[in-house]
């Protein structure tokens, strides 16, 4: 979709730290890591929310957390245990429409978040 970041990072037009990538889903670094894994899977289908994407194809939801969970193995944050967070419109803070799971771990994540 134009004027998608997320998108144009799809397209290689935007440069990102790529960790893992299958044929429908990206993921990559975030800018500004919150954790000492913060990595961020996005199906390259352009979808605003996980809302969205639940309601357009459930497989490619299936896949985001399976790539998810890779790339939790991949950092080697799995055994000690991570979190996987979709921002879900603006109350809860996702400032990107393009739907992402934030892979985080590395660290102790207190809860409840913000
Ligand atoms: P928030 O900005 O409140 O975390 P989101 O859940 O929408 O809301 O997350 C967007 C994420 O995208 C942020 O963690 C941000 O650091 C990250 N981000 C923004 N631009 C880029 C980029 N060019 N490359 C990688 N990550 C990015």
């Amino acid at each position: 979709m134009k004027d998608c970041l997320f998108c144009k990072i799809v397209a290689k037009e935007i440069p990102a730290e790529i960790v893992h990538e299958t044929g429908r889903t990206l993921a990559f670094r975030d800018i500004d890591p919150k954790a000492p894994t913060h990595v961020l899977v996005i199906p390259k289908e352009h979808h605003a929310d996980a809302a969205a994407l639940a309601e357009a194809d459930d497989g490619l939801t299936d896949e985001v957390l399976k790539a998810a969970h890779a790339v939790a193995v991949l950092d080697q944050v799995a055994e000690r245990g991570y979190r996987v967070v979709f921002n879900t419109g603006p109350a809860a803070g996702q400032t990107v429409f393009h739907t992402h799971a934030h892979v985080l771990g590395g660290r102790d994540l207190t809860w409840p978040p913000g």
